[in-house]
């Protein structure tokens, strides 16, 4: 087993990383910006170094990080999911330093972190794509021609895209033309590849991923589905599993479909692989995520399973620890991702000082945080303060269970997203399963998010306007 770890991340992430390495006995160190040096990941590391003065910078310095790690004695880093979570050149640089990169080969993570070599990939191996290109497109030409094929509306997508950006709905032939060259533009910016492609946009569909691990003597297993639907902007919220929506045969054909994936790219470590759902029960491969993910609690939470434990297990040579034929699905988990925001100002960032804190405990909870009483929210970062995860026996136990975990949960100083957590629950289309990824949007009055959401739109809108209008 490892010597020592270093965590290239921070937030909560680094903390459940330094949580699995305790239980294997491996010394941690953390590494932090000025802004983090107050992180509740900071104190639980066994050392803590500054990574850089800026608040972002220093989580992506390859060479500053490696160094760290050298000078500290290190034989293997933990990336996280974010920052250099899913960057080949890092975990190739780490590989040529004489360190492990606890995740999957820099081949496996190029194969599948370009969304359009993977659509190429899964069409070779015969498991179903979301209907599209499965190339680049060349010109708005050719991305007109192509939609008018497939019919309006559809997605264009950055192939390099991720964490919900990058993303486009066209609803028409105007959209497309208008969309296009930003969205090219944007995705040089953003992610650093013009390449943009399109998707048929599947109407109302369930977003269902499936949590993979690999081992390098060629075993894979998968360990069930998380229903990842309640999505706002594209990025998820509210994550159960199993899905409501599967049965035993879907369940194993999916998970099927997964493993091939997996095993077509030479995958090792553990990963995800994400299918869209239609409302006849199709299912298409979105895209895979080679990294840990932000709700692997809830897997966690019905399998037993501890899946940074196994990456780690996996990156030092061991097989993974269970069979498949041991994986049981046992209860239903939800985890809610407790977020520094306002939900009735369009989910505005809220940074600033925690003054009071108070988790919920008891039977079937789980907070995964980063955050105490007088800790300051730095306004750099994603939103996320904590992940409250519930377990129970039954789907009703579980949203029962969440209601009152979210009602004991007392975060004062910044509002936080926990309010219209509580409203959902209370809401008779969830607690039946009666939702999709069109959920929040088309329950915008229930929630409370109504009237700010679109006022926030059309501030947005003029201020873009006045933007542009200066700029000339
Ligand atoms: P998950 O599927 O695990 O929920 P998310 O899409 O929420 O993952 O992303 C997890 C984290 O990784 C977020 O902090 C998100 O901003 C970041 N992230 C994911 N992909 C990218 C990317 N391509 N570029 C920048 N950040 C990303
Ligand atoms: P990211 O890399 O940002 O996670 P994904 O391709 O995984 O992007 O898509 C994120 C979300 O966007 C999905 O969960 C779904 O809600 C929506 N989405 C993506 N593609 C489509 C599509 N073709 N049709 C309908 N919704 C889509
Ligand atoms: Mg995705």
């Amino acid at each position: 087993m490892f010597k020592k770890v270093l965590i290239a991340n921070r937030g909560e992430i680094a903390l459940r990383i330094i949580r699995a390495c305790k239980e294997l006995s491996i010394p941690t160190v953390a590494i932090h910006s000025e802004a983090d040096a107050t992180g509740l990941y900071v104190r639980k590391a066994d050392e803590a170094c500054l990574v850089g003065p800026g608040p972002i910078e220093g989580y992506l310095n390859i060479y500053r990080i490696i160094d760290l790690a050298k000078q500290k004695g290190v034989d293997a880093i933990h990336p996280g999911y974010g920052f250099l979570a899913e960057n080949p050149e890092f975990a190739q640089a780490c590989q040529e330093s004489g360190l492990t990169f606890i995740g999957p080969p820099a081949a496996a993570m190029r194969a599948m972190g370009d969304k359009v070599s993977a659509r190429q990939k899964m069409k070779e191996i015969g498991v179903p794509i979301v209907p599209g290109l499965i190339e680049p497109i060349a010109s708005l030409n050719d991305a007109v021609r192509f939609a008018d094929e497939i019919g309006y509306p559809v997605m264009l997508k950055a192939s390099a895209g991720g964490g919900g950006r990058g993303l486009r709905i066209c609803k028409d032939r105007e959209d497309l033309k208008r969309h296009f060259p930003i969205a090219q533009t944007e995705a040089k910016a953003s992610f650093g590849k013009e390449a943009v492609y399109l998707e048929k946009y599947i109407h109302a569909p369930r977003h269902i991923e499936f949590q993979i691990l690999a081992d390098q003597e060629g075993n894979v297993i998968h360990l069930g589905e998380r229903d990842c639907s309640i999505q706002r902007r594209h990025q998820k919220l509210i994550e159960i599993a199993p899905s409501l929506l599967l049965d035993e045969r879907l369940r194993r054909e999916m998970g099927e479909a997964a493993i091939a994936a997996a095993r077509s790219v030479g995958y090792t470590s553990a990963g995800t692989v994400e299918f869209l759902v239609d409302s006849s029960r199709r299912y298409y491969f979105l895209e895979m995520n080679t990294r840990i993910q932000v709700e692997h609690t809830v897997t966690e939470e019905i399998t037993g399973v501890d899946l940074v434990k196994e990456m780690i297990r996996i990156a030092a040579g061991r097989p993974i620890s269970i069979p498949q034929s041991q994986v049981f699905l046992r209860g239903h988990a939800i985890e809610c991702r407790i977020n520094a925001e306002d939900p009735q100002k369009n989910f505005i960032p809220t940074p600033g000082k925690i003054t009071a804190y108070s988790s919920p405990g008891g039977i079937g909870i789980r907070i995964d945080g980063n955050v105490y009483a007088g800790y300051v929210v730095p306004p750099y970062y994603d939103s996320l303060l904590a992940k409250l995860t519930v377990r129970a026996r039954t789907w009703d136990g579980a949203v029962q269970r969440m209601r009152r975990a979210l009602d004991e949960y007392v975060i004062r100083g910044v509002k936080t997203s926990i309010p219209f957590y509580k409203r959902i629950m209370e809401d008779p289309d969830f607690q039946t399963g009666h939702f999709d990824t069109t959920y929040i949007d088309s329950h915008l009055d229930k929630l409370n998010v109504a009237a700010d959401y679109f006022r926030m739109d059309k501030m947005l809108a003029i201020a873009a306007a006045i933007a542009a209008h200066s700029k000339r």
